[in-house]
């Protein structure tokens, strides 16, 4: 196989480091890469990742075979329609399914149709209409801009005044959906898919938020773990009935199946699980402790999700535990500086401790710089939480550049420490 990884983030190398170890792979590109993929393959810095044009010009040029696709925005632009018109195998959806993360709207209404869990919700078109559902409301809502925001377009507030200037914001531009604020643990779900049939994959959490204890603004995700400790297996049956099945069946029947990975974010309340969102592909930082946990070789995955075939096959994961840590620059999620010198990394020996770049670039003098807010994710591997925890913690210090900073707690809620 001739594999091209659309994205240049931590996800990203952790996939190019999972397909450099598969028997299958004969050339691998990424685009545009980081750094750290530009050791396992090479990157294709000029190519726009969201230009269904020019991916597909490279695929063809470079007589790639299979494309993943990392992130959302060249999903939602089409770049899976463009290059299965090419006749190149995509794992990730087309348009129409992408609707599924790119439109909240759209995501709503297709989990009431096909009668998925979810919060109580209502859609708002103008300033007044909002104004008068947050009068009649009462304690803390969540208002979601409908379109792509990374992580910038949710609002949990009780605060009437913030409520109404969020929203009004979000109306100048996009649809508004008022939500019932669910309380309970939150859980990450990721399913593979090959156009028929899914596999689930152990579940994940991440802490999305800066400060200790969940405390502070949002980011893009400040660490994972995998598998959670709180999620029983009776739990995961509940997860796979009530959500997993007729979301499979909803899209199955909605023409809208695809290949590739869907992420359920569900909310775990007292009444049982309800679906936050649907994403159309890997999290970050969740793939980078899904990724290492996947023992089978991940070029035979594909493969046969590329040909329908997952239902034959026999996806062998680790016993492990993964934890991960991201480390990021400065003011992140704030304002940051890029091209921040690094001024050392940990050896990451591939067992139990896994370093992956985000953004990263090399200098002409082969110097490694800072090119995001969030810059690598250290993962450590253990045969229990704890000791993939105390690995991931070990090693985090060794990561060293001008006003870097981590979250000290990643994983420790599910633990009790004395
Ligand atoms: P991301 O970009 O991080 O995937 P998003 O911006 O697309 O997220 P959601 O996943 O819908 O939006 O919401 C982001 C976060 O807001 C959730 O992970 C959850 O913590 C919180 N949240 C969303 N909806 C609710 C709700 N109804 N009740 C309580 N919390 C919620």
């Amino acid at each position: 196989l001739k594999v091209l990884i659309v994205g240049s983030g931590a996800r990203e190398h952790a996939l190019a480091w999972k397909f450099s170890t598969s028997k299958r792979i004969s050339a691998l590109y990424i685009t545009p890469g980081n750094a750290g993929t530009d050791e396992l393959g090479e990157n294709l810095p000029d190519v726009d990742p969201a230009d269904p044009a020019a991916i597909t010009e490279a695929a063809v040029n470079r007589k790639v075979s299979h494309v993943v696709i990392g992130p959302e925005v060249p999903l939602a632009a089409g770049v899976a329609d463009s290059l299965k018109n090419a006749g190149i195998a995509v794992i990730g959806p087309e348009k129409a399914s992408a609707q599924l993360e790119a439109s909240k709207q759209f995501s709503k209404n297709f989990m009431l149709r096909n009668k998925v869990p979810t919060a109580a919700s209502v859609t708002i078109d103008s300033p007044k209409q909002l104004a008068g559902e947050l009068a009649g409301r009462s304690g803390k809502v969540v208002l979601k801009k409908s379109g792509l925001a990374a992580g910038k377009g949710v609002l949990e507030s009780d605060n009437t005044e913030e409520l109404q200037s969020f929203g009004e914001e979000v109306l100048k531009e996009d649809s508004l959906i008022m939500e019932e604020f669910l309380t309970g643990f939150e859980v990450s779900i990721f399913a593979l898919l090959d156009g028929r049939n899914y596999i689930l994959l152990p579940p994940c959490a991440d802490f999305k938020k800066a400060g200790i204890d969940d405390s502070g603004p949002n980011t893009g995700g400040m660490g994972a773990i995998c598998p959670v400790p709180t999620v029983s297996n009776g739990l995961l049956a509940r997860i796979e009935k009530d959500v997993v099945e007729p979301t499979i069946k909803g899209l199955v029947k909605e023409n809208l199946m695809y290949t590739g990975v869907l992420y359920f974010g569900l909310m775990i309340t007292e009444s049982g699980p309800k679906l936050l969102e649907y994403n159309v592909r890997f999290g970050d930082p969740e793939a980078q402790v899904l990724l290492p946990l996947i023992e089978s070789d991940i070029g035979n995955l594909i493969d046969a999700m590329a040909q329908g075939k997952l239902e034959d096959f026999p996806l062998r994961i680790s016993e492990k535990s993964a934890l991960g840590v991201v480390v990021a620059s400065g003011g992140y999620p704030g304002p940051y500086k890029k091209g921040v010198r690094v001024d050392n990394l940990p050896k990451d020996n591939g067992k139990d401790c896994v370093l992956f770049h985000a953004s990263t670039t090399l200098s002409p003098e082969g110097q490694i710089l800072t090119g995001g807010g969030r810059c690598f994710t250290v993962v450590g591997l253990g045969s229990s939480p704890l000791s993939a925890r105390a690995k991931a913690y070990s090693v985090v210090p060794e990561v060293q550049f001008k006003d870097s900073w981590y979250r000290p707690d990643i994983g420790k809620k599910f633990f009790t420490e004395n």
